[in-house]
């Protein structure tokens, strides 16, 4: 790399602490942060071919590991998904530790502990008639508490980016500014967790599936599947009463909250059985299904930028400290 140095124009003098003659006074802050600018200009001085390398990497890595997630993802999916999964939780939780987000992370080791004894439960096997139900029960609360905060999140950031609490003269700019983080923090919680259950529930959905024996991957169920068992929990539907009972198109009856569960909250569609498409428009009944599915949309959107591309970047670091770019 050329020396440094060379054509950086150092600024002028500044007049600190006149504030007298026109001049705004420049406090401590604004200080170290044009020390800190002159200092990046010095050390990249006579980069500009190694900053257009850089960019070559980044824009090339970013594509190609697009292809590589894309193609791992359509001849692999069961191992994507579970390194997804996997990445999805290890990855946030790593950065802010290195970070001291202590916040952050005690929310995540609290969440942890709270969804192993879940996952616990849920691979009990035989599985015990009421677990599918406790199951979607509990994400169902964990993905209505983080939508709440998310869109608690949401609305903090867009009345602080119009300004709405200065207008009305009830904040300064500077709380304003902390509404607006603050915002933001709510609004990566309610994704970031949200995601995180959505995972898990998929793959618990799976196994507590095949475990309770009516339902296999490929080829047939492990068990015949009498007319009065629902096939998500292997329990009677006689038992109940029957509005609480569900029969699908393909003429498989189950319990109301265990179909909802399997196919809303589990991400499934299709009949654990016999595999016919579940008409889930059947039971798009309540507001709350419809609000929650299209936020169920957004995190499936999510994840991608959650896991891989931190990791992308990652990798790009990498790249950059191999060929002794910076
Ligand atoms: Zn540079
Ligand atoms: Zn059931
Ligand atoms: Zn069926």
């Amino acid at each position: 790399m050329a020396s440094p140095q060379q054509a950086v124009p150092l600024p002028p003098a500044v007049p600190v602490g006149s504030g007298h003659d026109g001049h705004r006074q420049l406090s401590a802050d604004d200080v170290a942060r044009m020390q800190a600018e002159i200092e990046f200009q010095v050390e990249h001085a006579g980069h500009e071919s190694a900053h257009q390398k850089m960019a070559l990497i980044l824009v090339g890595a970013l594509i190609a590991s697009q292809l590589i997630f894309f193609m791992w993802k359509r001849l692999h999916n069961r191992s994507f998904h579970a390194a997804t999964l996997l990445g999805l939780w290890l990855v946030p939780a790593g950065m802010a530790m290195q970070a001291g987000n202590v916040r952050f992370v005690t929310i995540w080791v609290i969440y942890s502990i709270l969804n192993a004894a879940v996952v616990y439960q849920a691979m009990q096997v035989p599985v015990k008639p009421w677990t599918p139900r406790l199951v979607y029960k509990w994400f169902a609360v964990v993905y209505n508490a983080c939508h709440s905060v998310g869109m608690l999140g949401y609305a903090f950031c867009l009345l602080s980016f119009f300004h709405v609490p200065l207008i009305l003269h009830i904040s300064s700019i500077e709380d304003e500014a902390k509404l607006f983080e603050a915002g933001i923090v709510l609004a990566f919680y309610g994704l970031y967790f949200a995601v995180c259950a959505r995972d898990l529930v998929v793959l618990l959905g799976d196994r507590m599936a095949v475990n309770v024996g009516y339902h296999s991957k490929e080829g047939f169920p492990a068990k015949h599947l009498r007319s009065n068992t629902c096939a998500i929990c292997g329990d009677s539907t006689d038992l109940v009463e029957p509005d609480k009972r569900h029969k699908q198109n393909c003429g498989h009856t189950f319990h109301e909250n265990c179909i909802r569960g399997y196919a809303i909250i589990g991400k499934k569609d299709a009949c654990p059985y016999c595999k016919e498409k579940i008409d889930t428009s059947q039971f798009r009944t309540n507001p709350w299904d419809t609000s929650i599915g299209a936020y169920l949309a957004l995190l499936d959107a999510a994840r991608y930028l959650l896991v891989w591309n931190p990791i992308a970047f990652l990798l790009v670091h990498v790249l950059f400290q191999l060929f002794g770019l910076k």
